[in-house]
């Protein structure tokens, strides 16, 4: 990896204020996903492609990355600077809403990263069940949402993020098939291995 052209990536990423995943909760996915030879990684919320060119390094030889951003904007530089770390080859950037995109994709994944819309939360978790197989670690950022998702006192601004956040939550640790984890790392972490 072109580690001079990637730390520009990160800091143009963080100049404009593009929420990209924080240096903890990589450092974590990188002590359990490094080198782990995955075949097929899907991410919603590619912002810039800073995440993506990260988890490159959890493929194999042939892996791939299928990633959903719906700002044209930053998906279009999220693909200026795929291939400028020479990585077009391996990730996929579809342009549009999640919403839209997951329902029309039908592949099984290892790792289902949702670091995308708060609100939609419930609807990936659903999507990502759809798309696992056993093994399958599904990966949710932002969980703790600063916190307000512990606390009891919401901005109205906040309320239906939370209250989607929440679900989230009990759904990942309520279902059976899963086994799940929140974490405090970043801005809260949730991991699900599928089990079944
Ligand atoms: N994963 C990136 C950061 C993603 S920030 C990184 O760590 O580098 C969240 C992104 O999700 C934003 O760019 C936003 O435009 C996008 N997003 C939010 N809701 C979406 C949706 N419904 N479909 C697709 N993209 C969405
Ligand atoms: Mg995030």
């Amino acid at each position: 990896m072109d580690r001079k052209i990637f730390e520009e990536i990160k800091k143009k990423a963080l100049d404009d204020h593009i929420p990209i995943i924080m240096d903890d909760t990589l450092e974590y996915l990188d002590s359990i996903l490094l080198n782990s030879n995955k075949d097929r990684i899907l991410e919603i919320g590619t912002a810039v492609g800073y995440s993506s060119i990260c988890f490159s390094r959890y493929l194999s030889d042939n892996g791939q990355i299928d990633t959903i951003e719906r700002d044209e904007e930053r998906a279009k530089e999220a693909i200026e600077n795929i291939k400028s770390m020479k990585l077009d080859n391996k990730i996929n950037v579809f342009v549009g809403d999640a919403v839209e995109i997951l329902p029309t994709l039908d592949n099984k994944y290892d790792v289902i990263f949702i670091d995308a819309a708060k609100g939609k939360y419930p609807f990936f978790l659903s999507e990502a069940l759809r798309m696992s197989k056993v093994g399958t670690l599904i990966i949710a950022d932002n969980i703790l949402y600063k916190g307000y998702v512990m606390s009891d006192y919401n901005k109205h601004k906040q309320r239906t993020a939370v209250r989607n956040l929440r679900e989230y939550i009990k759904e990942a640790l309520d279902n059976p098939k899963l086994k799940t984890e929140i974490l405090e790392i970043g801005d809260g972490l949730s991991i699900s291995k599928v089990l079944e």
